[in-house]
């Protein structure tokens, strides 16, 4: 979001330069350095039914609090790390810190789900199955207790239809998101061969609901369609209680946004979602994912 409205400087700087730039090389080289240790942190942003209002899981969304800079936005950065060695650390170390943050969760009862966002490049690494059941099982968390996300554009790479990776991740019984959907012009052929059960709705289109006819439009169509495919719609960036009336009006199953909360620290999202589901205890059913162990 902040990237598509207003670039920031480092993007705007960055995207100025070419890619080896000494401007480019530093902050790739402190982001390096950053992984591992407290500058970078997960926030967490409840995903919540807009029919029942309960919660259905929490999206981990990465932060760099650099040390000169100050907060850089994951638009400027992922990015840039993307085009380098780095993005398979940093979505290691994601990872990492949501399987544990989510282990910590469900063996106090609160059971939800916990999204991660990959890169297409990161969803087709062969060695991302093994990496995700060795820390389930370290943890025993089931493979529900993860969803991945991965942008639309994955669509437009042929291979993710064929990859080991994405075929052993369903095996495993992890649930594939995709994210941003309607940004990319994908049709309804590509959308169909991969196995998502999920679709975000872009929160550009979202945040227009009730302004523009267009996005009305483009909004009612994409939950439709998700809906005759058999899975399940997210709206992303639900601001208003308007916007959301009218996504429940629409029949999408669920949204993300202010309306609902933000993406907090893991302690205050603890808090949050205590508060929510009452006590830990009632935990034992969230949402539609209902509760064996
Ligand atoms: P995304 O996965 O589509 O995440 C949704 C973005 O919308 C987040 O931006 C979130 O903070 C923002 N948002 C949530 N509610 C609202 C709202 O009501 N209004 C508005 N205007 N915005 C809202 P954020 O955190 O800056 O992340 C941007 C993107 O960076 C993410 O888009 C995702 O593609 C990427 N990203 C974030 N964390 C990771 C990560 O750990 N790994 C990877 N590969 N990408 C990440
Ligand atoms: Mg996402
Ligand atoms: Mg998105
Ligand atoms: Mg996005």
């Amino acid at each position: 979001y902040f990237a598509k409205e207003g670039r920031t400087g480092v993007e705007v700087y960055l995207a100025e330069k070419d890619r080896n730039s000494p401007e480019r090389l530093n902050l790739l080289g402190d982001l390096r350095r950053a992984i591992g240790g407290s500058q970078l942190e997960l926030h967490y942003q409840p995903k919540v039914s807009l029919s029942s209002g309960m919660v259905e899981g929490v999206e981990a969304l990465l932060r760099w609090w650099h040390p000169e800079r100050g907060p850089i936005p994951p638009d400027d950065f992922i990015p840039l790390a993307e085009q380098s060695y780095l993005m398979r650390q940093i979505t290691q170390h994601v990872i990492d810190t949501a399987l544990e943050q989510a282990a910590n969760w469900w063996h106090a009862g609160i059971q939800v789900p916990v999204s991660v966002n990959v890169s297409a490049r990161d969803l087709l690494d062969p060695t991302l199955p093994d990496l995700i059941e060795a820390g389930l099982g370290r943890l025993g968390l089931p493979p529900r207790a993860i969803q991945l996300e991965v942008t639309e554009r994955i669509l437009m790479t042929d291979q993710a239809y064929t990859a080991d990776s994405v075929h052993a991740l369903v095996e495993l019984g992890i649930p594939l998101a995709l994210d941003d959907f309607g940004t990319g012009y994908s049709s309804l052929v590509r959308l169909q061969r991969l196995p998502v059960c999920e679709v975000k709705i872009d929160g550009s289109f979202v945040q227009r609901l009730g302004k523009t006819v267009d996005d009305e439009r483009i909004v009612r169509s994409i939950v439709d369609l998700v809906r005759s495919l058999g899975l399940r719609s997210v709206a992303e960036g639900v601001e208003t209680d308007e916007v959301a009336q009218r996504l429940r009006d629409m029949g999408c199953d669920a949204g993300q946004g202010w309306r609902f909360a933000e993406p907090m620290p893991a302690r205050e999202t603890t808090a949050w979602l205590v508060e929510r589901m009452g006590a830990p205890s009632y935990g034992r059913r969230c949402g539609s994912h209902e509760v064996t162990a």
